[in-house]
Order: structure tokens, then sequence, then C-alpha cells
């Protein structure tokens, strides 16, 4: 378990992905995340809701790793990756080389080849990211996360910005990926329906902490037999 050390944050194994012990931070006279604990096993997929500006993003980025002040204990056990709401793809480089870009490893032209099949770019691998469409760009950038094989995958509210029709398939996209990967899942959201839809347990953060917690009831409809795509399909 990780101790808390005031003023820095610790990294150390842990059995579970990643567990957040009493994790504080603040902005001026802030305080926006307050001794927040948090535990996340691994496989799980979970939706994280809140108003806007209670601290999710923050909680997201400090798991991420990008955090230098927040204080408290966080232990991350393998790789993390993460999706942007807005994909953040580098605009002089062509899909394939966003994909890999920071990749230290000897076959990262294969992984991205295999990323980007997998999200279903393969086409557009030597596109610029300015011509892509959103939900293109939102796969993009959910193969640069994937190529990096990460434990725990972070999501910051990456469906918010594209059409209902988008969102479906990327829902879907993301339950495939997740059920083939099996790497824990936190998404930021600020949808309900797609919290129950996609989540195996829906947290709440408000004031600081996670001040609700759910479990998802099972059997969910999910992959294939979704409803949502069922009809999406019949229409289509
Ligand atoms: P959420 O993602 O839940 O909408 P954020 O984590 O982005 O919320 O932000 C939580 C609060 O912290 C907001 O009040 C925001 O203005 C503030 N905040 C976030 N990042 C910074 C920063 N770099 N500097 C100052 N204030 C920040
Ligand atoms: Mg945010």
């Amino acid at each position: 378990m990780a101790t808390r050390v005031p003023g820095a944050l610790t990294r150390t194994a842990a059995p579970a992905v990643a567990a957040v012990e009493a994790l504080t931070r603040g902005f001026g006279e802030r305080t926006v995340l307050d001794r927040l604990d948090l535990e996340i096993t691994r496989g799980e997929f979970i939706a994280l809701l809140g108003r806007s500006g209670s601290g999710k993003s923050t909680l997201l980025r400090a798991l991420a790793g990008l955090d230098d002040e927040a204080e408290g204990g966080l232990s991350v056990t393998g790789s993390v990756a993460v999706a942007f709401q807005e994909p953040r793809l580098v605009p002089w480089k062509r899909v394939h080389a966003n994909v890999t870009l920071g990749l230290a490893v000897p076959d990262a032209k294969e992984k991205a080849d295999a990323a980007l099949a997998e999200v279903g770019l393969t086409e557009r691998a030597g596109a610029w990211p300015l011509t892509l469409s959103g939900g293109e760009a939102q796969r993009a950038s959910l193969a640069r996360a994937l190529v990096r094989d990460p434990d725990l995958l972070l999501l910051d509210e990456p469906f918010s910005a594209l059409d209902a029709l988008t969102r479906i398939t990327i829902h879907q996209l993301v339950l495939d990926l997740w059920s083939v990967h099996r790497p824990a899942v936190l998404l930021v959201t600020h949808d309900v329906d797609e919290a129950l839809l996609l989540a195996d347990r829906v947290l709440v953060l408000d004031q600081g902490r996670i001040a609700h917690e759910s479990a998802v009831p099972a059997p969910r409809p999910r992959h294939r037999d979704h409803p949502d795509l069922t009809s999406l399909r019949r229409t289509l």
C-alpha cells in the first residue's frame, strides 16, 4: 500500500491496478480533491460522474502521473494510457506517427498497424489529423492509448464531442477493446445512461471525494447484442 507523504505522491506496487489514498489537490485557495480514496481493481470498468469543476480531470491527471503537485498516496501497477476529450493529435504528424509517438519498443510500427486495424482506421493511417472526422480522431486517440497496452485506461469524456450515431459506434468499439484487452477503465462522462451502459461500477465525485458509489447490476446489454446497435443496424 502507498504510504502518505505530505507534499509528494508516492508510487509503490499494489495488488490493485491503482490505489489512491487521501489524495489532495488544491489550486490556490480552492481544494479540489480532498483526501480522496479510490481503489481500482484489475479489469474493472468504472464510470466517473460529477459536476463540471468537481475535479474529475484533476483526478485523472494525478492517476496518469501528470500532476507533480498532488499530495497523498498513489500507487499504480503497470502502464497507464489516457485519451482526452479532444484527441490531441499532433497536427504535423500523420495518424500512424501519432499512434507510435513516444513509443519506445522495437515493434512499434507493427503494434500501431494492429491498433489502427482494431479501431477500423487502417485506411486513414497515412492521413493528416486535420483531415479526420471527430469520430476518426477519437479512434486514432484510442489506438494511441491501446498501442501502449495499458493496465489502466483513463478516458476523459472522450465521447462528448461526438454526434449520437458516432458515439454509439465508439461505445461498441470501447466495449470490444475492453473485452479483448481487459485493461481497467476509468471513464469520465456526463451521461448517466452511458455510465450505466458501459460500466461495472459508477462513482460520483463531489466535494473532493467519491461521494457515491454503486455497482451496476448484471446482466446488462453489452457487446454485439447492444439494443442501440441492433436498432441502428436496422435503420442503416
Ligand atoms: P472537471 O474535470 O470535473 O470538470 P477539473 O478537474 O478540470 O474539473 O477542475 C476542477 C477545479 O480545479 C475547477 O475549479 C478548475 O477551475 C480547477 N483547476 C483545474 N486545473 C487547474 C489549473 N491548472 N489551475 C487552476 N485551477 C485549476
Ligand atoms: Mg474535466
